[in-house]
């Protein structure tokens, strides 16, 4: 008989799924649908405060602000984050960069969870800039998903890039989705917007 997890989530939301009796690995080059609402990424409001977090906690007072990476993963929607360090930054590197980069976050993650994930979502941050994908960016992806995919066979690798403003006080506003692929937020010092693409540089739906 299978095992049957629930779990209710910080914004109230119960989600049933099967418990893995092992990691499911699938050869084969083409990922799995994302098995989430509607063919969405679902993101829980947990792991968007967690992406606050780990975006608003790089920023040191007259100082630069500064690109970072992190991932998301999850099997049937993103349930983890993992925060790579502040050397492993993926955007706007060398081609060899990349690579190492896009190795060692298949490494981090096989570490972090318990399972091999279905969905991996590739994250790094445009400080004071906007939720767009540069031409290095488009030109990267391919690349890391690839790389990604070899290490964690069957995933689906999706990209992001998580805008997030100049600190300045604000009104807290709940995470909302603002278009087919995109999320905005604010805490009370930063505006948040993340959106979301396939490796070929096409939109990725997302619901919150
Ligand atoms: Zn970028």
């Amino acid at each position: 008989m299978k095992k049957i997890r629930v779990s209710i989530e910080g914004d109230g939301r119960v989600t049933i799924k099967l418990k893995k009796t092992r990691p499911v690995v699938e050869t084969g080059g083409a990922g799995r649908v994302l098995a989430a609402a509607g063919g969405d990424l679902l993101l829980s409001s947990s792991l968007i405060n967690q992406m606050e977090i780990r975006v608003e906690s790089v920023f040191r007072p007259g100082q630069g602000d500064v690109e970072i990476a992190y991932a998301l993963s999850g099997s049937t929607y993103p349930d983890m984050l993992h925060k790579f360090s502040s050397n492993e930054v993926v955007a706007h590197a060398t081609q060899d960069r990349i690579i190492t980069t896009a190795e060692k976050m298949a490494e981090h993650i096989l570490r972090e969870r318990p399972d091999a994930p279905n969905i991996i979502v590739g994250v790094h941050t445009h400080p004071d800039g906007a939720a767009e994908l540069s031409g290095q960016d488009k030109s990267s992806m391919p690349r890391i998903a690839a790389k990604l995919k070899e290490r964690i066979a069957g995933a689906n690798v999706v990209f992001a890039v998580h805008a997030v403003s100049r600190e300045s006080p604000r009104a807290r506003a709940q995470p909302a989705k603002v278009a087919v692929n995109r999320i905005k937020w604010s805490s009370i010092t930063r505006t948040h917007e993340v959106a979301f693409f396939n490796e070929k540089a096409e939109p990725v739906g997302v619901s919150v």
